[in-house]
């Protein structure tokens, strides 16, 4: 007998299904085997919320967790919002204490000595000393007996600390454990991060979850309503799907896309029929892909329309986008909110990293966007190599000009990837890069670099970002409005207030 299970550590913020876990289970269903999704991210903070916290005398989180799931209104209250998950936020606060040098957060866990070490990390999971190992202990006894190999889904590093305790405790436990997902891909790419995870995990898994069937087909080719653990409880207003029309990224050009080798696909519709027709009634779907294809998403608005209370996504604010009456009839269609990449409003650092759109070309997407009634979540980058002061306010200048039209906005400073071809071209771009200090044991994304010209464009971004663009009176109103928990999916089921 060989029953599985797929697995989601904790800390994932539990509003969603987690995409990995979903798209696993969904494409082993459709191949006849049940794997039902445990998700012990929203079990741990169902735990701690409804049944560790009230015993410890900590704040009440029923009021908060009641109004996540059912607000009483068509949309979340940002005040509101903002208060119920201060109250979260405060709970788990308190919680961390207990655990010497332990950060946690509804999106993030941090443990004790030197991130990311996998040194560090085994003899964490080994101590049985873990914010998770009760909750653990507890999940654990009750699914003794149920599945004999544990399907580990990994997509973020906030969750690894977790995944190697759970790895640990289940192996002891006599389970076999195969442990996979974006995360261990990316790791692999990176060239060396790979051998470092397999100093935390038996057996790891790269491919598309094939090797589990032993079909040659694509997995993604075939998916349909997985099996859940548990009842669907996420602490989210309506139930939230992530599906990707596509893998890998149309555009596939950006200098410093660690994701270039990915192939592209897209994923037929019926998988997304076949989903929709398994799952709850008049779910969000949230488009996980990297960019939202505009010829596909075109195609599928009539079924969005029909099956769906709603959608949201990425996409590249580039000019096809403005095409007759198309974001109008996405609007039409439901969407609720398009994330867009503007990363700059300088047209020299857009054209060098090969982004493929002008500022201008953004700015007229993100108006059209706001004019047609869905919200906006503008994501910028400051620091690449070789950005001036002239292009950071070129970026400030195009946020000015956009006045009234952004709802919310991320901030990030670029980090250089391992592996992308703007590694490989350092020198063409006037950038040498190093390294990290010696310790070998740690997992790592990104490298440090130094500018030949003496410039540290990341210093110099994070001093702009925090001395003029962060204090500017028309960033200001938008950055308040950005709700710190709970991004992306509750930002689009969030009441759009008037913008100034
Ligand atoms: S749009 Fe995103 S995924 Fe596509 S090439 Fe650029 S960085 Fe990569």
């Amino acid at each position: 007998m060989n029953r599985k299970a797929v697995i989601t550590p904790p800390v994932i913020t539990p509003s969603e299904v987690p995409a990995g876990a979903f798209m696993l289970a969904g494409g082993l269903a459709a191949r006849g085997i049940e794997a039902p999704i445990h998700d012990l991210s929203l079990g741990f903070f169902r735990w701690l919320f409804l049944e560790h916290a009230p015993g410890e005398g900590y704040a009440n989180c029923i009021p908060s967790l009641d109004y996540l799931i059912s607000p009483g209104a068509e949309f979340y209250d940002p005040h509101k919002h903002r208060s119920v998950c201060g109250v979260l936020q405060s709970v788990l606060k308190l919680y961390a204490r207990n655990f010497p040098g332990w950060q946690l957060s509804l999106m993030d866990s941090v443990p004790p000595g030197i991130a990311h070490s996998t040194a560090d990390l085994l003899s964490i999971a080994k101590s049985g000393s873990s914010p998770f190992t009760e909750y653990f202990k507890i999940w654990l006894n009750k699914i003794k007996g149920t599945f004999d190999h544990g399907l580990i889904s990994l997509a973020y590093l906030s969750q690894l600390p977790a995944a190697v305790e759970i790895a640990w405790l289940l192996e002891e436990a006599g389970i076999q454990v195969t442990v996979g997902g974006s995360l261990a891909s990316a790791l692999y790419d990176t060239g060396h991060g790979i051998e470092l995870l397999k100093s935390c995990f038996r057996e790891i898994a790269l491919d598309d979850g094939r090797s589990i069937t032993g079909e040659d087909q694509p997995f993604l080719s075939k998916i349909e309503w997985p099996v859940f653990a548990e009842d669907w409880k996420y602490f989210s207003s309506r139930p939230v799907i992530p599906f990707p029309l596509t893998t890998g990224c149309t555009w596939n050009k950006c200098l410093f896309c660690p994701d270039r080798d990915k192939p592209f696909t897209s994923i037929s519709r019926i998988n997304l029929k076949r989903l929709l027709a398994g799952g709850p009634d008049n779910p969000v779907v949230h488009l996980i892909d990297s960019a939202i294809p505009v010829d596909i998403i075109e195609e599928m608005l009539p079924l969005l329309r029909e099956n769906t209370s709603g959608f949201y996504g990425f996409a590249r604010p580039q000019g096809n986008w403005l095409r007759e009456g198309l974001l109008e009839k996405m609007a039409d269609s439901g969407c609720l909110m398009l994330q867009t990449g503007a990363e700059s409003g300088s047209i020299g650092i857009l054209q060098r990293f090969m982004k493929g759109f002008s500022p201008e070309t953004a700015e007229r997407v993100i108006t059209r966007v706001s004019d047609s009634g869905m919200r906006n979540y503008v994501y910028l980058l400051f620091g690449l190599p070789g950005e001036t002061e002239e292009d950071r306010e070129l970026t400030l200048d195009m946020v000015r000009r956009l006045k009234g039209k952004i709802d919310y906005m991320n901030l990030s400073v670029f980090n250089l990837p391992e592996k992308c071809e703007l590694t490989d071209r350092a020198a063409e771009f006037g950038i040498v890069p190093g390294e990290y200090d010696g310790n070998a044991s740690v997992l790592r994304f990104y490298r440090p670099f130094q500018s030949l010209d003496g410039s540290d464009p990341r210093k110099e971004a994070r001093v702009f970002i925090r001395d003029v663009f962060r204090i500017d009176p028309d960033v200001v109103p938008v950055l308040q409005s950005t709700p710190r928990w709970f991004r992306a999916g509750h930002m689009a089921l969030m009441k759009k207030l008037p913008l100034f």
